[in-house]
């Protein structure tokens, strides 16, 4: 069997720095905020290229921590893409905000910015865009938006470590943004966990204290905080991981493109990338109108695949509300797509078995 994501495999390779970097935590008995997290926290705000990095308990938490610092919550919106994963919207809701769903383009499904305008009313607070399956939103346009109507640009990065958009990594394309660390991920931890980047000092220190129940120094609380903390052993796994980051993308790189050059069939449209975006592949997505018939073919191959995602948040029963509302192209995306395995231990061999069962479907 092909497993979609051999996580096992994945950390396997990490295993002795681990272990010996869990002695050592042992050693120290200092589990939460000590010097494991800030060495995270400085080598991944570097990596991003990003100011400031605050390690949080998840990417959930990101979000919302960045939206309840700016403050947005009941009377106000944010415009988000329809097509996303349920975290995203969810984080708008956490803060009382309304979620203002935008359908995404069909060449990159990320958000389209050319739909952003006309969903602008005078209580429209930001843009959150999700630089979804990896590839980064075309920012530009999405910046020339956010700066006419005053609004705050809000990354949603938790599928995208290490992408960039015209050289600039994501982390760096807004005025903040949320990474999660869940084990998937492309950057991914031995648990939960997630961090906020920013370069607004005074975001970065709200953000800091929300965090850490509202405190910006020992018993003394100044917001009604929560409690969302990278845990050092969290911090120590991903630090450990980071310098691979990129190697690793650079492997998801050539299967993907793999992929590209071999799957050839009718009735599978394959990801376009866009000149200005280097893409990490943390999903490969393709699309079928007979998706289930093919999900079934290729298990039947002994190939895992996973749809990302098989309901769309306007169809969710979390959001009834919104059930007579049509987003066509979001819906078409949920409809026809299929997620091929891609990650950095995928062999050639695999891939090449891949293709050729995803070319032989149907015919
Ligand atoms: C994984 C993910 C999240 C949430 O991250 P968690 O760490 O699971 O809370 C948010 N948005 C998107 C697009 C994701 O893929």
């Amino acid at each position: 069997m092909i497993s979609f994501l051999d996580l096992h495999k994945v950390n396997e390779r990490f295993r002795a720095e681990i272990d010996a970097r869990l002695k050592q935590i042992l050693d120290d008995g200092w589990y939460i905020h000590g010097k494991q997290d800030a060495a995270f926290e400085a080598h991944f705000a570097a990596y991003t290229g990003a100011q400031h990095c605050i390690g949080v308990a998840n990417g959930l938490d990101a979000l919302n921590l960045i939206i309840k610092a700016y403050g947005f919550g009941p009377g106000d919106e944010i415009l988000v893409p329809a097509n996303t994963y349920i975290a995203t919207i969810l984080a708008i809701s956490e803060n009382g905000a309304t979620p203002v769903l935008v359908e995404p383009d069909l060449a990159t499904y990320n958000i389209n910015p050319d739909l952003l305008e006309a969903k602008i009313t005078p209580r429209t607070k930001a843009i959150m865009v999700v630089h979804l399956y990896g590839q980064a939103v075309p920012m530009q346009k999405v910046w020339d938006v956010a700066h006419k109507h005053h609004l705050k640009v809000i990354e949603d990065a938790a599928q995208a470590h290490g992408a960039m958009y015209q050289g600039r990594r994501t982390g760096n394309l807004g005025d903040a943004a949320g990474f999660s660390f869940y084990p998937g991920k492309n950057l991914g931890c031995l648990g939960d966990g997630g961090c906020v980047t920013t370069n607004d000092d005074a975001l970065a220190a709200k953000i800091r204290a929300l965090a850490n129940y509202g405190s910006d120094r020992k018993y003394h609380h100044i917001y009604k905080g929560v409690n969302s903390r990278l845990d050092e052993f969290q911090a120590a796994a991903l630090d450990i991981k980071l310098p691979h980051l990129d190697a690793d993308n650079a492997r998801r790189r050539q299967i993907a493109a793999f992929y590209r050059a071999h799957i050839k069939n009718p009735l599978i449209t394959l990801p376009q990338t866009y000149d200005e975006a280097a893409h990490v592949w943390h999903i490969f997505a393709i699309r079928c109108p007979r998706r289930d018939e093919l999900q079934a073919y290729l298990k039947q191959q002994g190939i895992e695949t996973l749809i990302h995602y098989p309901t769309p948040p306007h169809q969710q029963g979390a959001y009834a509300e919104w059930k007579e509302q049509s987003y066509p192209v979001t819906e078409l995306i949920h409809r026809e797509e299929l997620s091929l395995p891609i990650s950095p231990v995928l062999t050639d061999e695999e891939a090449a078995r891949v293709a050729a069962a995803c070319n032989r479907f149907g015919n």
